[in-house]
């Protein structure tokens, strides 16, 4: 007889995106003439750039000739990304990374959801609130999370993230062992400052914990006094995994590419306390058994985006969604709301104008406006009295979700 893991019943049947989905509907069957607009996705829309498509069409002639043909590839990932990586993500920021400290992926959500193999069930975890749901949800289906209780897992700690605090977490009063980290953050578009950053690290090193740190949206940083890699940071290397992904960064959510570091000085200790166990050889040992590496044609795309003409391009896709959060955040706090985020990430977060919850906000904007956007409450307890905006559609639609923002508020 086979027993079920249990641990997958604690978790909410209720996805976020496909309640969202069931009140749009709803709504449109209702007013069948008004034009929906959804500043709630949160998925790329413009193509992939000409020297990506390029790059992708010449693998494709190589996969179709015996001569260049690959089969498997390295479970790692391909020596010419791995090097493309290390001297163009890391070096120009005086980070030295071993090219064998670098695993490629097919998006950061698998790694993201299954780097806490790693450690033991019972380590305790830490997350900023509100927060990307993989996270806590990979660590409930092997029963770390504990149980659900008023929205707040048991075993877990919530480092809440408001504008009280102006965004920035407060570091951790009771012991954790593992903290999830996402800056420029998803949902809240906001962003921590070096010597932020650098207390989070010190907390680790101190502690003796680990800093699992998701940079996916690294690429939309406009200032160089933000940290683009938590590596920056001295110390880090002891304490922290990062990930990265091409899905936001170049438009890749449909190829599949990204990659994790884990560097070679971070260890874990046995449970006796006699050892400790280099991560690097783990990662490596569960991803030659667990993983059969990224495809050839998604591995020579992402390294076509550090050629001069990709980075260009690329570039030009993030300022064509950055311009769209600027207009979003300058009309909405000309109109009066309280916008966070959007100036280094493609996420707004805006207070709900008179405390509503944040369900309840998200009803008004559909039902007045014809708007969507996601609730805040979504993503964890802190987000409520939130809603979510993301910059990712199309230019036209931003300002004329604006202009009928504009007209139901007066
Ligand atoms: C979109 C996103 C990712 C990237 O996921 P992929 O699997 O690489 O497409 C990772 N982390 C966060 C917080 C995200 O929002």
């Amino acid at each position: 007889m086979a027993l079920v893991n249990e641990h997958f019943l604690k978790l909410s049947d209720n996805y976020l995106f496909a309640d969202i989905a069931k009140k749009v509907n709803a709504f449109k069957a209702t007013h069948p003439h008004q034009r929906v607009i959804s500043l709630g996705i949160g998925d790329v829309t413009q193509p992939l750039c000409p020297a990506v498509v390029e790059a992708m069409h010449r693998a494709v002639d190589e996969m179709a000739a015996e001569t260049s043909f690959h089969g498997y590839g390295p479970e790692r990932g391909y020596d010419f990304l791995r090097e493309a990586i290390v001297k163009n993500d890391f070096l120009p920021r005086g980070i030295h990374l071993d090219m064998n400290e670098v695993f490629i992926n097919d998006g950061a959500k698998s790694d993201t959801g299954n780097i806490q193999e790693l450690v033991r069930w019972d380590n305790s975890i830490g997350v900023t609130d509100p927060i990307y749901p993989v996270y806590i949800d990979s660590n409930v289906m092997i029963g770390r999370a504990g149980i659900l209780e008023d929205g707040r897992w048991s075993n877990v700690s919530y480092f809440p993230c408001t504008a009280e605090n102006n965004f920035v977490p407060q570091l951790p009063e009771k012991r954790v062992d593992m903290i999830y980290l996402c800056y420029p953050n998803n949902p809240t578009g906001t962003i921590l400052l070096k010597e932020q950053l650098r207390g989070w690290v010190n907390y680790a090193l101190r502690n003796d914990a680990l800093i699992l740190f998701d940079a996916a949206y690294e690429a939309y940083i406009q200032s160089d006094e933000i940290p683009h890699s938590i590596y920056e940071i001295k110390g880090a290397r002891k304490c922290a995994i990062e990930f990265r992904s091409y899905s936001k960064t170049a438009g890749f959510t449909g190829v599949r590419c990204g990659y994790t570091v884990v560097p070679k000085e971070l260890t874990a200790v046995t449970l006796d306390g006699s050892r400790r166990i280099s991560l690097n050889h783990l990662w490596d040992r569960r991803q030659a058994t667990k993983f059969n590496g990224t495809s050839y044609v998604s591995q020579r795309a992402a390294e076509a985006i550090y050629t001069p003409e990709g980075r260009e391009q690329v570039k030009k896709t993030i300022g064509y969604y950055m311009q769209n959060a600027r207009i979003l955040r300058e009309g909405l706090t000309a109109q009066g709301f309280k916008v966070f985020g959007g100036e280094h990430a493609p996420y707004l977060w805006v207070k709900t104008p008179h405390g509503e919850r944040s369900w309840r906000f998200f009803e008004q904007m559909l039902y007045s406006a014809g708007v969507v956007c996601t609730p805040g409450v979504g993503f964890g307890p802190s987000g409520e009295g939130y809603v979510r905006l993301t910059a990712f559609g199309k230019r036209e639609d931003c300002e004329e979700a604006l202009q009928r923002l504009g007209d139901w508020t007066i």
